[in-house]
């Protein structure tokens, strides 16, 4: 916050606050904001009757509303205006990304002299380099994934004769036995439908013969009630003895994922990673089927900084955790994409994923 010059932080519902206090606030029209000023204690100021679900936390103040009260001239008296008199000092204040836009609108109609930021300018720095103890996080989702897609690999999971809906709902089902407490995505995208890489899994009959491409993932149940941590891995079935010319685009695919991750090191520029595995795909002469970019950061969300897109010139860092996730997508034809949870470390890049790489064969 010194560093950017920001005089308090404000954070409500998304992400940001239960990483940095492990509380989430119930995403409703009342109030929950953790104001965090640069010198000052920090205050949760919450609706009174939800208080109870704030353990003892000695780190913050926490102030209790009622449901006369106006939250919002509450926050304003915390961050050392006073209520109602519209001419509290200019600030730079930051708030959180996801916080509505209705206290937002709020706030400033109290504070006009403010001039706001996206608190992603404080937090997201912090956020990407991951602790050992998130790491560990991650790796718990990762593995409670990698259980599933081997279920799905190995046939376990039917797919022929059923929808991409009643598959996608078993993935999810079986992502919350694997210890998370949300399915985050479950996308089954059969035959032309693995085209569309965000495909909403429908009422298409998978049938013989053809890819299946399974993209899943969701937020794991922390032990010590903390935040959770995202999963994200997509893993590619095919139904049938695969045509030649989709096992020689796969292999292509296969080398440019394992291309991304050999490339994710610490130092490297995040763009750079990008375009180090399409030019793989490019090689391959699929290249022009790579449609995004080669990965997102992941964390307490499922997508969130750093981003390997062609023009980011951020170096990875030690602790930064992201997808590595080329794909091809032909129109009206097929697709795939193969996705690992990679995290740089000092001593090389390191998978989080483990499930077979290779396009599993189920028999027709
Ligand atoms: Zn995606
Ligand atoms: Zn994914
Ligand atoms: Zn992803």
């Amino acid at each position: 916050m010194a560093e950017n010059d920001v005089d308090a932080l404000l954070l409500s519902t998304g992400p940001d606050m239960p990483w940095l206090i492990g509380y989430e606030a119930m995403a409703l029209e009342r109030l929950t904001m953790l104001v965090v000023p640069k010198d000052d204690d920090a205050k949760l100021v919450i609706p009174a009757f939800e208080i109870a679900r704030v353990a003892d936390r000695p780190e913050f103040d926490i102030v209790g509303w009622n449901e006369t009260e106006d939250p919002i001239k509450i926050v304003v008296e915390a961050l050392g205006g006073s209520a109602g008199s519209k001419r509290a000092s200019a600030k730079k204040l930051a708030i959180g990304d996801h916080t509505w836009s209705r206290f937002l609108v709020e706030l400033n109609d109290e504070m006009p002299a403010v001039n706001w930021v996206a608190a992603r300018s404080v937090v997201g720095p912090l956020r990407r380099v991951k602790s050992e103890d998130e790491i560990a996080s991650l790796q718990r989702a990762a593995d409670g994934v990698d259980r599933v897609a081997a279920a799905l690999q190995s046939g376990e999971i039917e797919l022929i004769g059923r929808s991409e809906a009643e598959v996608s709902a078993e993935l999810g089902r079986r992502i919350l036995a694997e210890g998370h407490r949300k399915v985050n995505f479950a996308i089954v995208a059969s035959g032309p439908n693995a085209a569309s890489p965000h495909h909403h899994a429908g009422d298409r009959i998978i049938g013989p013969n053809e890819v299946v491409l399974c993209d899943f993932g969701g937020t794991t149940t922390e032990l010590d009630g903390g935040p959770g941590y995202c999963s994200d891995i997509t893993r590619c079935v095919y139904t049938g003895k695969p045509p030649a010319e989709f096992t020689e685009a796969y292999e292509t695919l296969f080398e440019a994922q394992a291309r991304g991750v050999a490339a994710a090191t610490v130092g490297r520029p995040a763009g750079e990673v990008d375009r180090e595995a399409r030019h793989v795909m490019d090689e391959g002469g699929i290249g022009e089927w790579f449609l995004h970019r080669l990965g997102h950061g992941i964390g307490v969300e499922a997508h969130e900084d750093p981003y390997l897109v062609e023009g980011n010139t951020e170096p990875l860092e030690a602790g930064n955790a992201f997808s590595i996730e080329p794909g091809f997508y032909i129109e009206g034809k097929w697709g795939a994409r193969i996705e690992d949870i990679v995290v740089a470390g000092q001593d090389g890049p390191r998978s989080l994923n483990k499930a077979d790489h290779n396009l599993a064969i189920v028999e027709a």
